[in-house]
């Protein structure tokens, strides 16, 4: 059996990346690393700052005062912006959009690398993301691309940001997916790309224990490689 195990898992905002991931790595013993959440914490920093998250002039000054940090509270990721806590705080609509708008920004992607490949060096990690099949590990054990239809997944985000009593509308919800859906893909550095090697996952018709029992299915079968 190998050491330290890495699964990449890429993908669309809404195929169900993190809840699948967070699900497997703990009945698997991994660690689960939700990369947007860094993403979301630099949007949020950086608005809270009163800057253009898309400016990569106002953004750049930013990021030498800003310290991000992983921890783990029961086996639940908490990240630490310069000691603080910012909990849900990153998980409202505006922040999802701040977040595509910095993902965007070369030095943004440069200052987070560092911690992520730190990470999966001493960790067993199912890490999901846009670009870490394709960038932040490249020699990943495994690599899946997990996606569903855009109507899926604005109907799945809007069930969760309705139970975190967020109010907004199924169009809004949809807009908003498409709307970082072609960020994401369009952006000149490390676009959302399913990597030669990943296995295609499409979760449109199956549900969260039948997505988790198949990237289960997956790692474990790399696990006894
Ligand atoms: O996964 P989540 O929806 O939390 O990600 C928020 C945003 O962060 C995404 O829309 C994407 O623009 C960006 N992101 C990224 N690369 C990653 C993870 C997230 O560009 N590895």
């Amino acid at each position: 059996m190998k050491k330290h195990i890495a699964v990449a898992i890429d993908g669309p905002s809404g195929a169900g990346k993190s809840t699948v991931a967070r699900h497997a790595a703990q009945e698997l013993s991994f660690i689960y690393v939700d990369t947007g959440a860094l993403y979301r914490s630099v949007g949020w920093y950086v608005c809270r700052a009163g800057a253009d998250p898309g400016q990569a002039s106002q953004v750049e000054p930013l990021l030498a005062g800003l310290d991000i940090r992983f921890g783990y509270v029961d086996g639940e990721q908490h990240v630490y912006v310069n000691g603080e806590d910012v909990g849900d705080a990153i998980r409202t609509p505006e922040m999802s959009m701040a977040a595509s708008a910095v993902s965007a920004l070369p030095a943004v992607r440069a200052f987070l690398l560092d911690c992520q490949r730190q990470i999966a060096a001493e960790n067993s990690v199912i890490m999901d993301g846009r670009d870490i099949g394709t960038v932040v590990l490249p020699d990943a054990a495994l690599k899946i691309y997990l996606t569903a239809s855009v109507e899926c997944r604005a109907q799945r985000r809007l069930l969760e940001l309705q139970q975190k009593g967020i109010r907004t509308t199924y169009a809004q919800v949809e807009q908003d997916m498409r709307q970082r859906d072609y960020n994401d893909t369009h952006r000149a550095v490390a676009p959302l790309r399913r990597a030669q090697d990943a296995v295609l996952l499409d979760t449109s018709a199956l549900d969260l224990q039948q997505s988790i029992d198949a990237v289960k299915q997956l790692i474990m079968k790399v696990m006894e490689e």
